[in-house]
């Protein structure tokens, strides 16, 4: 044959190859672009394996009208504009490549608005040309739509495993980026069924538990790089050893929240595990590392899965240590079971526990119950706009969502308190407090009690007060009745009683209501800093704020032995 120049059809469709391996990188490609455009929700749709259909809707930037068949042409990006731009690249994609890519190999449809513009846009690809366009209502943010995916090139057709294998690669990459990406609510539904939902609370072990479950998230270790200034910064969650696989593949790496695959980085990890794995065993991590742009080159394959660090020794070594010191200062503490029989044992000495230590000298008002920490917790819905239902590794959690905001709260003030931060709301004009003149002789002498809280408060006349600032935690509530309250209840009080009065009064003030409809991310909020509680059972009245129904209790109603 003699030499010629190929056709572009031809040249689009063999450098789509690079790009669109399987339906789990076109997957890939339409989520990074969603995350590019800053969107703070992104749904992802697959049938078929990813053949018949993927759908990616975001909230994002959106395309103007103007430019929305540009984005299909072959380089053609919003993302770098000049050779300089290339070494210093923050967002996920650059090469423009993908959309072009996409449609070479796929039936594409795309509707996308940007905000101020009366409607959206509608683009309809066929063999990579525009065949249809037009206007269409959205809101902003672009959805693609690809579909009949390598239709008509079996021989890549013929390449693709099962459904079910497809199906899981696209499972995976949705994991990830739900996993670099916590603070974007993620949702993949496969054939009609939720594969995966993230709250988008922005915490990543609310991302961890969608991901690998309330059971391994409850045995995740925190790990921080060291001093803040230091770069590479390496920061993320690894599995205690007790959680291992059998396989590899639940390490994930971020590098500059780009999903990487990385050998060096997985060695830095496994070394870190040294002695500490039993051997065939893997370890579950996610790593974020950051490092200056200048510092990475994303540009060594069309796939941008790999990449190469100028200094590969600095990164290795940053990573190898901030895991190691995670697992070796932070494993777990024993539990207290396990520490109570130890103490049954005569031979054996041991010593409390920082856990034990903690329940052992509680606050003096925390003492009314015996207590245990909360385990890490999924959060599953609402109910009846008063309960949260969660899951725990043992079983389910019925919570009542005002006892434990009045937890929460209360654990707040008396620590904002003692730091001296309560966050104080001042009144546009004071407001003049008439009471009775028992109620008069008890304010007078607890002015600066209620400071300590927040409370500005002056005497007026004989039995007028004037306040000029209150808690903001209780600015919009009926603090003035609160405070009338506290007055009567606590007029024989000594100062102790004061203080865990006042705070017990603006926690409960303070506090969601039964009955008020509570947002996800709301709900995720309150869960976490629950477990962050040293007494998360009972509110501060002493009442409980969740009933717990264990896996084996769940059984025993059920009637399975
Ligand atoms: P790249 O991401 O490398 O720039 P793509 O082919 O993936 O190349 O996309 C081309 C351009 O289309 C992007 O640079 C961006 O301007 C625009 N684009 C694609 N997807 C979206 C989206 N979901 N939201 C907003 N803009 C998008
Ligand atoms: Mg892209």
């Amino acid at each position: 044959m003699p030499i010629k120049v190929l056709n572009p059809q031809v040249v689009s469709r063999i450098a789509a190859g690079e790009v669109v391996e399987r339906p789990a990188s076109v997957v890939k490609e339409l989520v990074e672009n969603s995350l590019d455009a800053g969107s703070s929700q992104i749904s992802i749709e697959a049938r078929g394996g990813g053949v018949s259909l993927i759908r990616v809707t975001d909230n994002g930037a959106g395309i103007p009208s103007g430019e929305v068949g540009l984005a299909f042409d072959r380089y053609a990006t919003s993302k770098v504009s000049s050779l300089e731009d290339l070494e210093s690249i923050s967002s996920l994609g650059f090469r423009g490549e993908a959309l072009p890519s996409i449609a070479a190999v796929a039936q594409v449809d795309m509707v996308t608005c940007v905000s101020g513009e009366p409607a959206g846009t509608y683009l309809g690809l066929k063999d990579g040309a525009i065949a249809n366009r037009g206007s269409q209502g959205r809101s902003q943010g672009t959805t693609v739509i690809v579909r009949n995916l390598f239709r008509k090139i079996p021989a890549r057709l013929k390449f693709l495993k099962s459904v079910a294998t497809e199906n899981g690669h696209i499972a995976n990459v949705v994991s990830q980026y739900a996993l670099a990406f916590p603070e974007v609510k993620f949702s993949l539904s496969i054939d009609g069924r939720v594969a995966l939902r993230t709250p988008g609370s922005g915490r990543l072990i609310d991302s961890i538990i969608e991901v690998y479950g309330v059971k391994v998230a409850g045995h995740m270790i925190e790990i921080e790089g060291e001093a803040k200034a230091l770069l590479p910064q390496v920061a993320g969650m690894v599995g205690s050893p007790s959680t291992s696989r059998s396989g590899r593949g639940q390490l994930s790496f971020f590098v500059n929240r780009r999903w990487v695959n990385s050998r060096l980085l997985a060695r830095a990890v496994e070394e870190a595990y040294h002695g500490l794995l039993m051997s065939g065993k893997h370890p579950i991590a996610v790593i974020n590392i950051w490092l200056p742009t200048q510092e990475v080159d994303v540009n060594i394959h069309p796939t941008k899965s790999e990449v190469k660090f100028r200094n590969e020794h600095l990164v290795f070594s940053a990573v190898h240590r901030a895991v190691r010191q995670a697992l070796v200062e932070k494993m777990p503490v024993p539990r207290i079971e396990e520490v109570a029989v130890a103490y049954e044992s005569p031979s054996r000495q041991v010593f409390p526990s920082p856990t034990q230590a903690r329940l052992a000298s509680p606050a003096p008002w925390a003492s009314e119950v015996p207590t245990s920490p909360l385990p890490v917790l999924r959060v599953l819905g609402q109910l009846d706009n008063s309960y949260i239902i969660a899951e725990g590794p043992d079983g389910l959690y019925l919570i009542d969502q005002h006892a434990a905001h009045e937890r929460v709260l209360f654990e707040n003030i008396e620590r904002q308190r003692l730091r001296q931060e309560i966050e104080i709301q001042g009144l546009l004009e004071p407001m003049m407090l008439e009471v009775s003149p028992r109620q008069g002789e008890v304010l007078r002498s607890h002015y600066e009690d209620l400071a300590e809280f927040g409370f500005s408060i002056e005497p007026f006349g004989d039995r007028t007060f004037l306040v000029r600032a209150v808690p903001a935690l209780v600015y919009r509530k009926d603090w003035v009745g609160m405070l009338r309250e506290l007055l009567d209840s606590l007029a024989e009080g000594g100062k102790s009683d004061w203080v865990e009065g006042i705070a017990k009064s603006i926690a409960c003030h303070g506090a969601v209501r039964a009955g008020q409809t509570l947002t996800d991310t709301e709900m995720h909020e309150l869960v976490r800093q629950l477990e962050q509680s040293a007494t998360p059972r009972t509110c501060p009245h002493g009442r409980p704020t969740m009933i717990h129904l264990s896996s084996g209790q769940l059984k025993k109603e059920f009637g399975r032995t």
